[in-house]
């Protein structure tokens, strides 16, 4: 298995590293561990170096792992990954964040679905900004519309922005990619003090999200090594 604690620590130093070299704040860039199709045991490893925020992408994946770790009451489940409706209820009921909104129906379900007792759901709108090569992700031109649906629902809170670009060929074409997102983050953000959070920035851009203005980086190889899908059922 791949040494996690010292991946850990290293991405950790490149984050704090960029971010230092970028002029922004201290600790402006939160780290989430992606685990998906990695075991129980791994998440466990990264626990104990500190890790706390988990993405998963798969529901029943997620759930299980949910349950499996439950005794660690302070781990905060993210799910990053599509939702089909028929399994929104065991996001609704187990996660803490949910960065892949991208369908009114989900955000809908979501909401209605949240267990009672339980916080609002932190969520992201999913965005597609990189046109055609992707399926996942609503048009900037219809986000005005999807912040006001998630607003208008009691058991959801909006706090920011999502986008997985296609990876360009450059750090400054990296850049241009994201530059639309964050201006549309910007401008979000400063109507609503609520909305703090944009995640972008995977194992590949990390440099390119951090200076273009990322609150949250999704990071699963750089941690956990790289995945092996033929493992998976
Ligand atoms: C898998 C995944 C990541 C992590 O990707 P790495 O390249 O392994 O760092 C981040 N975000 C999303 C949405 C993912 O599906």
């Amino acid at each position: 298995m791949a040494d996690i604690k010292a991946n850990l620590v290293q991405v950790t130093g490149q984050i704090d590293q960029l971010v230092q070299q970028c002029h922004r704040a201290a600790g402006c860039v939160r780290l989430l561990a992606v685990s998906k199709t990695k075991p129980v045991s791994a998440l466990c490893a990264a626990y104990e170096a500190g890790q706390r925020a988990f993405g998963e992408n798969y529901v029943q994946e997620a759930v299980d792992k949910y349950h499996a770790l439950s005794h660690l009451t302070d781990i905060e489940w993210h799910f990053i990954g599509p939702i089909q409706s028929n399994k929104s209820r065991l996001i609704a009921e187990t996660m803490h964040w949910v960065h892949s909104i991208d369908r009114e129906k989900i955000a809908r379900r979501l909401s209605e679905q949240r267990l009672e007792g339980l916080p609002p759901l932190n969520v992201c709108i999913q965005v597609n900004i990189s046109g055609e090569e992707s399926k996942a992700g609503i048009a900037l031109s219809e986000l005005g519309d999807m912040v006001a649906l998630i607003n208008s629902l009691p058991n959801l809170r909006l706090r920011g922005l999502m986008a997985i670009p296609a990876p360009q060929e450059s750090h400054a074409a990296q850049c241009a990619v994201y530059a639309p997102l964050v201006e549309a983050f910007v401008d979000l953000s400063t109507s609503d003090s609520m909305i703090d959070t944009l995640s972008i920035g995977m194992s590949g851009d990390l440099a390119a999200a951090i200076e273009s203005g990322s609150t949250m980086v999704r990071v699963g190889t750089a941690i956990f090594g790289e995945r092996d899908y033929s493992a998976k059922a």
